[in-house]
């Protein structure tokens, strides 16, 4: 099985083996098989819960869903994946409850119970996955598994639903279901990114621009390093960092920080260390920023979105190396959510001629990207594989991130 179907061929291929296993499993064929991707985040870290700007691109690694409706009420589950282990798992749509058992079928079960909630005719099905997106990597296998089961319940029970609303119910199920406290960006990324593209999307009123992105056409690889580490602090240190977001905004009288205007920061941090007493400028001693770090992170880094978009439009690809290197300086000195394997990948990128690094995703673990020329694309892995080998961590997985299409039914 191919890692990301780069042709046609391989996806076909891929779509013919799901629906078979599921014939395999389940004892007849599938109506159909959808496909949803896992994503990165070029730029707009840690904004999505601040009313702020994201601008992710689909990979081309995807989670399929071979489906096929039941008349019962019964969804019943199967994942190729070893978090399943195989086992086929069943649930009464009239009984599920949020906060059921933690397992992998919380996220398909939620999907259900959050279309139910909102009122739609959606009954059983039976479900059979398939994913070569990274699990637990930073890069959302999650959201795939998500939207790509909200889609296929879509079509079979012709919900015609938009695609921004099936990223909104993910997010709910996420959210209300699973019990991850996640924004809105992951789930939008997986239903509505187009090949060719990053999406622009402002997580306040959802509007949303497919930016032309052609690393290819303009000689350029942007690279995903996948660290392979996942530090146990994250999910603490979110929560964290999310309630610190809204202190910030409290404490300067916004809704959101969104509300701050860049031209504004340097005040709105005098005001901020008026309140609060802090310097401003280290952490209080247990790895958690202050304050006005954690304000000075969003309000630049929305910044650094609108400036990414405006090179972009102006042809320039290449200059927006430089803001990833910063945005990365600004997670890691202010935000604080980097780590040391994220660290050492974006100076050993830099440090081997690299455009620009950056870490991705929530932070603590996860993967970083990497902006290089294509002819360079090689030999910097290598330095990165090297750095990783020398500091005695384990060997990274690098692979390039192809601006690629959102969910969709392949058969
Ligand atoms: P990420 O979204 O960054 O990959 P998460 O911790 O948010 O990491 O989500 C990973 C979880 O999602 C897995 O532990 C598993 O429960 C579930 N999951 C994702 N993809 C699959 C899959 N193909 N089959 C079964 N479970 C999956
Ligand atoms: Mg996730």
């Amino acid at each position: 099985m191919t890692d990301t179907d780069r042709t046609t061929a391989d996806r076909d291929r891929r779509a013919r083996q799901t629906a078979e296993r599921f014939q395999e499993v389940y004892g007849a064929a599938p109506t159909g098989v959808w496909a949803a991707p896992g994503r990165v985040n070029l730029i707009g870290e840690h904004t999505d819960y601040n009313d702020g700007f994201v601008m992710p691109l689909a990979l081309p690694h995807t989670t399929l869903a071979a489906a096929a409706p039941r008349t019962d009420g019964v969804l019943r589950v199967h994942s190729g994946d070893s978090s399943g282990n195989g086992q086929i798992a069943e649930l009464r749509l009239d009984a599920l409850h949020p906060a059921s058992d933690g397992g992998w079928a919380g996220y398909p079960a939620g999907i259900a119970w959050a279309l139910r909630e909102a009122g739609l005719p959606v009954g059983g099905a039976d479900l059979h996955y398939d994913s070569t997106v990274p699990v637990g990597a930073g890069l959302s296998s999650s959201a795939a598994l998500e939207v790509v089961t909200a889609l296929a319940l879509d079509d079979l029970y012709a919900l015609g639903l938009a695609r921004q609303r099936l990223a909104q119910l993910a997010q709910r199920a996420e959210n209300a279901f699973v019990g991850v406290p996640c924004g809105i960006m992951d789930q939008t990324a997986a239903a509505c990114c187009t090949d060719g593209h990053a999406l622009f999307l402002d997580t306040r009123d959802l509007t949303q621009r497919q930016v032309p992105f052609d690393l290819a056409g303009e000689g350029l690889r942007l690279l995903v390093v996948d660290t392979r580490v996942k530090h146990e602090l994250g999910d603490g240190a979110y929560a964290q960092r999310r309630a610190m977001c809204e202190r910030g905004a409290r404490a300067l009288g916004v809704h959101a920080l969104r509300d701050v205007p860049y031209a504004q920061l340097p005040a709105a941090l005098d005001r901020l260390a008026a309140e609060t007493g802090a310097p401003g400028d280290g952490a209080p001693g247990d790895g958690a920023p202050d304050v006005q770090a954690v304000v000075r992170h969003v309000v630049t880094e929305n910044r650094r979105v609108e400036d990414v978009i405006a090179r972009l439009d102006a042809g320039d690809t290449r200059a927006i190396g430089p803001l990833l290197t910063v945005g990365h300086a600004s997670l890691r000195d202010d935000f604080r959510v980097s780590c040391a394997e994220l660290d050492l990948a974006v100076e050993a990128a830099g440090a081997a001629g690299a455009l620009g690094a950056r870490m991705t995703g929530g932070g603590f673990g996860g993967s970083a990207v990497v902006l290089v020329e294509e002819p360079a694309a090689d030999a910097v892995a290598a330095r990165v594989t090297e750095a990783f080998a020398a500091a005695g961590y384990a060997a990274p997985r690098i692979f390039p991130a192809v601006p690629s299409a959102g969910a969709r039914r392949l058969v």
